[in-house]
Parts: structure tokens; sequence; C-alpha cells
């Protein structure tokens, strides 16, 4: 096998066990730098990523190199390289798109019911197995999901169908999906459980109506035993897919098979989006995952270092806890950083460390470049108004409420004076901004639906 292939299986093997965020960071830029009858050294691309690897994944990589030259390759060894040291670069180099949608997730409906196209095993249906309802933490802000994605498991396609769950960013959509995917095979391991990243199912449809394959495709999702498809906003403005999916979702429904949907945000702020595939998805269930409170991060925290088998003191999980709010990826990404700096130095941590080594990443991204214009930007898009008219001083409601909204959150994010915030509203007084957030800070508290927009609103101002 030519190296590049053999090391794309390993990366394929490597993806499976380990977090999205670690594989991006440990693996981009890899490559098999030469090759003997025993032995492979691996190019890395800094000092920094060939103590990590050597460190924490040596075995992953053995195993899985172990696996893919049939127990052939005994001997790893590491050795920072430049990408043009490769051998033989082939057209596909191997690395790893950061940008793309949840790995596995992402395999092709074709492929993705059984093998992989390089002939290596892969779960099925691409559900990363790790996934579970074990290994999510329930909490304010989740507990509604969760109960509702379990009773799904219990009885597919009886209770809630379609299941649709939204929330913003990095706040466990694509993990409680498959949860619910990985809890059925696990009840029925027989069971035909398709997931798919929808911008995938986007493609996979452009595809096959070029190469005339589309009778395939639609076999292939209608004999689903349930269908999760993951981020369907992306099938805005996609007329074809949306018809296409129409049926399918049609077809499912009628079987009584189990569809459960995730989305950045609810049914109906789907701009592009056809009305009757609106009114589908709000047939059954509709449960929004919203940020996690202290508590829940904190347990969450936890977790994660029972899961590694790591001890980091209560005071040093309290303190990301309380300094990592946006979402729990981001929370993630902050306890990975001090475990791989605690390991690599091999020293006992401190608040000071700590502080120190999250500087960049917590603390910052509160003033992640955050601007009024940025909110206004946002606020309008999110209710798929002009911003004329956000700006304008119509009295209708649908353009009130917004207003009210931006204005809050430049005082709440950008803790903008009153009188700043009437400026970015043509010069309105400012009596019309004090009224405007004192509006929303009560709304929030009565109305269910404003504090979820609002919780959504503050997500997707700092997602990158
Ligand atoms: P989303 O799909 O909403 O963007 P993900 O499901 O990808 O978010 O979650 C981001 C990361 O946070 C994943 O690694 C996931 O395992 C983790 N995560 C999210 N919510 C929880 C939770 N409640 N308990 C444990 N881990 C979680
Ligand atoms: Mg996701």
């Amino acid at each position: 096998m030519h190296t590049n292939q053999l090391w794309e299986t390993v990366l394929g093997e490597l993806e499976l066990s380990i977090s999205k965020a670690n594989f991006t960071t440990w693996f981009k830029n890899t490559f098999i730098l030469s090759m003997d009858e025993d032995g492979v050294v691996v190019g890395v691309p800094n000092a920094f990523t060939k103590a990590w690897l050597e460190n924490k994944y040596h075995q992953h990589i053995v195993d899985a190199l172990g696996k893919s030259s049939r127990g052939n390759i005994k001997n790893v060894v590491y050795r920072v390289a430049a990408l043009t040291e490769q051998p033989q670069t082939s057209e596909r180099v191997v690395s790893v798109e950061v940008n793309n949608s949840n790995n596995p997730a992402t395999s092709s409906p074709i492929l993705a019911s059984g093998a992989r196209s390089d002939g290596s095993a892969s779960s099925p249906y691409g559900l990363n197995p790790k996934y579970t309802f074990q290994s999510f933490i329930v909490g304010k802000g989740n507990d509604l999901a969760t109960a509702a994605a379990r009773a799904v498991v219990d009885r597919p396609g009886e209770v809630y169908n379609p299941l649709f769950l939204y929330g913003g960013v990095g706040l466990g959509k694509t993990h409680l999906l498959q949860a619910v995917g990985n809890a059925m095979l696990e009840t029925n391991p027989k069971a035909k459980i398709i997931y798919i990243n929808s911008e995938r199912f986007v493609n996979d449809f452009i595809n096959s109506i070029k190469k005339g394959t589309m009778d395939e495709l639609k076999k292939y999702y209608r004999s689903a035993d349930a269908l999760l498809i993951d981020d369907i906003q992306f099938i805005a403005g996609k007329e074809q897919t949306q018809e296409e999916f129409f049926h399918t979702f049609n077809d499912l429904h009628q079987k009584n098979k189990q569809i459960v949907l995730t989305s950045d945000r609810p049914p109906k702020a789907i701009a592009e989006i056809e009305q009757r595939l609106i009114s589908r998805f709000e047939w059954g269930m509709i449960a929004d995952i919203s940020l996690p409170n202290l508590e829940t991060r904190y347990a969450i925290l936890e977790a994660k270092c029972s899961e590694r088998n790591i001890e980091i003191a209560p005071d040093i999980i309290s303190f990301i806890a309380e300094n990592v709010q946006n979402n729990i990826r981001e929370l993630e990404g902050a306890l990975n950083r001090i475990i791989a700096y605690k390991q690599l130095n091999n020293t006992s941590l401190t608040l000071d460390v700590v502080q120190g080594v999250l500087g960049s990443l917590s603390l910052s991204a509160k003033k992640s470049g955050l601007t009024p214009k940025k909110i206004l930007t946002r606020v309008a898009s999110f209710y798929d108004i002009a911003m004329d008219d956000l700006l304008g001083s119509s009295r209708r409601k649908e353009l009130v409420v917004p207003r009210q909204i931006a204005m809050w959150l430049m005082r709440e994010e950008l803790k903008s004076s009153y009188p700043a915030i009437g400026q970015e509203f043509g010069g309105r007084d400012h009596t019309t901004a004090i009224h405007a957030c004192n509006k929303i800070e009560d709304a929030a508290k009565t109305d269910g639906k404003m504090k979820s927009d609002i919780d959504l609103l503050r997500q997707q101002l700092y997602a990158s």
C-alpha cells in the first residue's frame, strides 16, 4: 500500500476514537515520512505535536497502523518535518479538514452502511461511538432535549416524530443526535440508522443528479429505520434537495420510522425553506438546547476528567467553568489545553499557571472583536429583517422587539453607555435605550421564547 493511503486509513481509524478537536489539533499535517519492513517514521509539523503524539497517542497510532497494515508495522517514531518532505506526494495531501462538520458523521450514505472506501472498518452509518447518553451530562439547558431524545429511543416513531433539536454552536446537538443513533443500535443492532449532516445530504443529492443515481439514493434513505439529519439549516435555499427531502420525510413518517433533526435555530427561523417542510418539522416535538449553567459546566469538566482518568483540582475546574461560558466545545478545548500543559511539563497546576495557559482562549473570547455593528448584523439576520428596518423607526412589533434586543445586547455584551446605544440607532434618545433594556430584561424572565432567542443570539455572536 502506498504510504499516503496507509496513513489515510490510519487517520480514518483514529478519527473514530478521538474527539474532533483533538484530532484536528494533533493530526493536522502529519504524514508518513518513511517506511520499511517493520517500522514507520511519522512526520509531524512541530516539536509540540511530536511530544504530544509520543506521550498521548502513541498506542492509538500503533494499534491503528497494526490494523491497517495487518500487523506488519510495529515500530513507530516521530520526526519534525515539513509537508514538502512527504514522499511521492500524491494529489491528495493527507491533512485534516479543519472546517468540515463533525467528522465520521459526514461519511457518504452509500459508503456509510458498513465499509469505508478504503476498506477499513468504521462504525456503521457514520455514527461516532463515543457520543452516547452515558457520556452526555444532563443539566439545565439540555434536560428537556435529553428527555425527548431518550423517549424517541424507547419508542421510535411513536412519541415524537420528528424530534427537532435546536441550539447554538457547540452545545451538544450532534452529541445528542448521535447518542440517539447509538442507543437505537444497542437495542437493535440490525436497525438501519442513517446519520448524516445536511451539507453532505445536499452534496450527495447534487452528485447523484449528475451521475444519474437518484433512484439508488432515494432507496437508500427510504430504507432507513431511523434518519438522523444534523444541521438541517444547511438545506436552506436548496430547493431541489428540499423537494426530495420532503418526499423522503413523508415516506419514512408514514412508515413510522423515526426522524430526528438538529438545527442552529428553530424551524420558523430558518430562512429560505419551504413552508411545507417547516410545518413537517413542527409536527412532532421541538426541543431547544441552551447554554449550560455553571453547575452543568462544572459537571461536564469533571466527567471529561474522569473519562480520561486525569485528576484536576476542584478550584481549577471551577476556574475553567466560570470563565468559559459560551459553549461546551470551547470548554473541552480549554480543558484539553490544561491537560496538555500538565502532561508535557509534568508539573502540578496552580491557578496562576491555568490563567496563563487559558489567557488567550477564554478570557479574550469575551472580547473577541465584538462590535455594535456585529450585533446589528447578527440580530438582523437572526430575525430575517433588513438592516434599515432594524435601525428605522417603525413601531411594528416584529421590528421593535429585535431592535430592543439589539440594544440590550450592546448594553450587556459591550457595556455600552445608553447614549452610545442611542447613537447606534440613528441618534435616538438615551431614554429609549434604557426603556428597551429594561423591557428585554423583564421579558427574558417570563418569556421562554425570548430567553432562548437571546441565548442563541449570544451564542452566535461569539461563534467564530
Ligand atoms: P453542536 O453539534 O451543538 O455544535 P457538539 O454535539 O458537537 O455540539 O458538542 C461539542 C462538544 O461538546 C462535543 O465534544 C460533545 O461531546 C461535548 N458536549 C456537548 N454537550 C455535552 C454534554 N451535555 N455532556 C458532555 N459533553 C458534551
Ligand atoms: Mg453539530
